[in-house]
């Protein structure tokens, strides 16, 4: 993360502020829309009304943002494959990458240049 503001010129807390508001913003959309359903926003299985994921992707979600051959992306929630992400020095339990793919990351760029 600092490795990225840095090389973009922009403040550490500008980059967090973006990453926060979309993630925010889209997780909020999805709970609302799945929610209703009574089903695991993750996998679709039938759960109790009142929770968002089963239990088995509760405990995926809360465990880990990094698969075997995928990152996910913590602004547009999406999986994607390494190349997909900038490389960060900060990171080493992503394999060096960034938490954005590089196509929210040039979002936030652009945002706050
Ligand atoms: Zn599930
Ligand atoms: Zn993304």
């Amino acid at each position: 993360m600092t490795a990225i503001a840095a090389s973009y010129g922009v403040s550490r807390d500008a980059v967090r502020r973006v990453v926060d508001a979309a993630y925010y913003a889209r997780e909020q959309a999805r709970l609302a829309a799945r929610q209703k359903t009574g089903r695991c926003v993750d996998c679709g299985r039938a759960i109790t009304p009142t929770s968002t994921r089963c239990r088995d992707c509760a405990g995926i979600a809360r465990r880990t943002t990094v698969r075997t051959d995928t990152l996910h992306c913590s602004a547009c929630k999406q999986w994607k494959p390494d190349s997909a992400y900038y490389h960060d020095q900060d990171t080493p339990a992503r394999r060096y990458h960034s938490w954005l793919c590089k196509t929210c990351d040039n979002q936030a760029r652009r945002r706050y240049r």
